[in-house]
């Protein structure tokens, strides 16, 4: 628990006074709560968090040799000191150093400054120096008592949030620095070559001496750097390593496959059913699905792949081979509309075949009627369900399986940590469930391997043939005409259309009104002989059901949706996506919307309506975003690109937060600390268990726990 503020002598600043005393009851104080969100919680926190950037406090500066522009400390007496009231009330002082004289400006002051600022004070003032010509002046500048010993290091800043100021962030860290427990867990015989150990590198990085070279720490390349760089590399690839040889030691059932190809088997029998041939990619991803599952180590596998790539299939395939050895397979989609797709081509392709073994698929989600879902259990229960589809329902349920030897998640990246491990308990006995997770976000492979810790990762890196590609159109909203027309164009060809409303407000009751306008506007503009539908969160979900049903029918040639169609829907005679403010819109998100055109051999479009808005242009992020759109169509380039505009933090999004991304290396460019984090990693697990053990809790702290899931 970090000292409160209130056991360090408070600093003498003109900063505002630390936020306001927590409310009562709450056993944390205000700067308490905020450091925790901050993930400041034990004193190596506080040593590990290091500064963004620095200011120079060690030097005072004669006015006269400043700059505009310049960041400057100067020290001189008050000559002047006042309150004026236009154009507002303002606090203005003169300084005068001998050099020259520099104005002073606050809007927001306390009374305990303009007495700090009185006339013939001498003061010692830092801030932005502005102008030149016309008068020195600085806005809002620090202010300090001349006279007091100048401090021997640069200042640290910290990145903070609101509650939390600058200067009690900074005696936070300051003390938690003093306290941590600093000494190696680097074995020196086969540690570290450099001279920089832990405790100087993090006192260095706090508080570096005046004459650094300071691009050596903007960019990381001290040497101070690059020890806390390798100590972060090392924790990483120690709970890798850590996390895999605890699954090695889990046992999962044996799934394997029968030796010779048997024609009789489900496996075969869907193989013979689909009606298509897997493509080389398919074909490759399965036989590593199939390898896994036929030891007794639990998998845990990635398979990612773009939108279209045809991970369905893939995943039927892998359900075939757990119930051709005699297990259960649970299927769990993110949204009841997707578990519905997968369950409605699931059954049409493996019913029959399962029928004629006296089994079945079973389907369970949350809003089923208790009648049904009771039903549904009881086969699950029973083990007459040897497929079983659903949304999270599947495990959150007080569902027992009878031999559930394989879970399938399908996009990913929509689960937490929390519910992979409830998935866990639904294993028999001591056994594991084998896992396997789908995503449609394909990420860069060092990534991959840094982020998603502990699993192996299959890629579907090819199209099934016979795809005609998405033809990508930017189209300013006010030409919203054109797009009508060609919305006619593709109804008359017996085509089917989307259309889908960004979020605009928090609410949902805004967005399904703005929704509600869209179909309006559209039927009347596409007249009586075509139907718009429309789908909406906020619908009841059999509701959601027979729309869906009806446009995959083609009874709706329109449907109208906010973004609930945005993974995974299947209705290859669409060819037209028009997607509205795509501006807002996410990258990814986009490409995984465009995804649901070009599904069949028609050749298909995706306009892109934006607003230029009101200064005349998007944003600079939101154009990258729509010049990415407009250029490829590659959902490897697409995550590519996606992550060099939002960063790996956002890209991955805070769902998954649980796992430690790198908060100090960069796996791209820290290659020489990784190769030396991986040699080491495997020797000091293996010699040194307990310095091992250190590092990993002084590094992840609990965090270490979620990679585990
Ligand atoms: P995703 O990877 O986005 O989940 P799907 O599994 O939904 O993709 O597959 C997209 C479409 O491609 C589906 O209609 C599916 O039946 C079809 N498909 C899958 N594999 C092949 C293949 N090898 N050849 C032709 N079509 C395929
Ligand atoms: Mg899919």
């Amino acid at each position: 628990m970090p000292a409160s503020a209130k056991s360090v002598p408070p600093e003498k600043t003109t900063s505002p006074p630390a936020a306001a005393p927590a409310a009562p009851g709450a056993g944390l104080s205000a700067v308490q709560r905020a450091l925790r969100k901050l993930g400041l919680v034990r004193d190596i926190d506080f040593a590990l968090y290091l500064p963004m950037r620095y200011e120079d406090e060690t030097r005072i500066v004669r006015l006269a040799d400043t700059r505009d522009g310049d960041m400057a400390q100067v020290e001189g007496v008050v000559t002047e000191c006042e309150v004026v009231f236009r154009p507002r009330r303002q606090l203005i002082a003169t300084i005068d150093d001998g050099s020259d004289t520099c104005q002073l400006r606050f809007f927001n002051f306390y009374p305990s400054q303009q007495k700090q600022l009185a006339v013939g004070a001498r003061v010692r003032v830092r801030g932005e120096m502005r102008g030149g010509f016309v008068g020195r002046q600085m806005m809002h500048p620090t202010v300090k008592a001349a006279g007091t010993a100048l401090p021997q290091a640069l200042t640290p800043v910290y990145s903070t949030i609101a509650g939390l100021p600058q200067p009690v962030l900074r005696r936070e860290v300051r003390s938690g620095l003093a306290r941590a427990v600093l000494d190696e867990t680097i074995p020196v015989q086969i540690g570290w070559r450099g001279a920089w150990d832990l405790r100087s590198s993090l006192t260095f990085l706090h508080y570096p001496t005046p004459d650094v070279a300071m691009a050596t720490l903007e960019d990381h390349s001290h040497p101070a750097w690059q020890r806390i760089k390798a100590e972060e590399l090392l924790a990483q690839q120690l709970s890798q390593l850590q996390a895999r040889l605890e699954r090695a030691a889990q046992r999962a059932p044996m799934l394997p496959s029968s030796a010779e190809p048997q024609a009789s088997s489900l496996h075969a029998q869907l193989l013979a059913v689909l009606p298509f041939g897997l493509t080389g990619a398919q074909q490759r991803v399965g036989e590593e699905i199939t390898r896994d599952l036929g030891r007794e180590i639990p998998m845990h596998r990635l398979l990612q792949g773009d939108v279209g790539s045809g991970k369905t299939v893939v995943a039927a395939l892998a359900a075939a081979r757990c119930i051709d050895a005699g297990f259960q397979c649970a299927l769990m989609a993110p949204t009841e509309i997707l578990a519905a797709q997968h369950f409605g081509k699931l059954v049409g392709w493996l019913d029959p075949l399962l029928a004629e073994r006296g089994l079945r698929v079973a389907w369970l989600t949350g809003s089923q009627k208790k009648k049904e879902r009771d039903a549904m259990s009881a086969a699950v229960e029973s083990g007459e369900a040897a497929l079983v589809i659903g949304t999270h329902a599947v495990i959150s349920e007080k569902v027992r399986f009878k031999n559930l030897a394989l879970a399938i998640i399908d996009e990913q990246h929509r689960f937490g940590v929390a519910q992979r491990l409830a998935l866990r308990g639904k294993a028999v006995g001591h056994l594991e469930p084998h896992l396997l997770m789908m995503s449609a976000t394909p990420i860069p492979r060092t990534l991959a391997m840094s982020y998603y810790a502990d699993l192996d990762v299959s890629t579907l890196d090819e199209l099934p043939p016979g795809r005609t590609p998405i033809v990508t159109k930017l189209v300013a909203d006010h030409r919203r005409e054109e797009v009508i027309d060609r919305i006619q164009a593709q109804i008359a060809q017996g085509r089917q259309v989307y259309w889908v409303c960004p979020l605009i407000e928090e609410s949902e009751a805004v967005d399904l009104r703005n929704a509600t306008e869209t179909r309006d506007e559209l039927a009347d503009a596409l007249g009586a002989a075509v139907n718009v539908g429309l789908l909406h969160s906020r619908m009841p979900t059999a509701e959601k059901q027979a729309v869906m049903a009806a446009f995959t029918a083609n009874e709706i040639q329109v449907l109208v949706s906010t973004t609930v169609i945005e993974v995974g829907v299947d209705v290859p005679n669409a060819s037209l996506m028009v997607i509205e403010h795509a501006e807002r819109f996410g990258l990814s998100q986009l490409h995984q919307l465009r995804g649901r055109v070009g599904r069949g051999a028609a050749a298909s479009a995706c306009v892109l309506l934006y607003a230029p808005g009101d200064s005349g242009r998007v944003g600079e992020a939101a154009r990258a975003r729509l010049k990415a759109m407009a250029e490829t169509s590659d959902g490897f380039e697409i995550a590519r690109r996606d992550l060099e505009i939002r960063g790996p933090g956002e890209f991955l999004g805070a769902r998954q937060s649980g796992a430690p991304l790198l908060r100090f290396a960069d796996l791209s460019t820290d290659t020489m600390l990784l190769d030396w984090a991986r040699e080491l990693a495997p020797l000091m697990l293996d010699k040194h268990p307990d310095l091992a053990q250190r590092h990993i809790d002084r590094w992840l702290g609990t965090k270490a726990e979620y990679l585990k899931a």
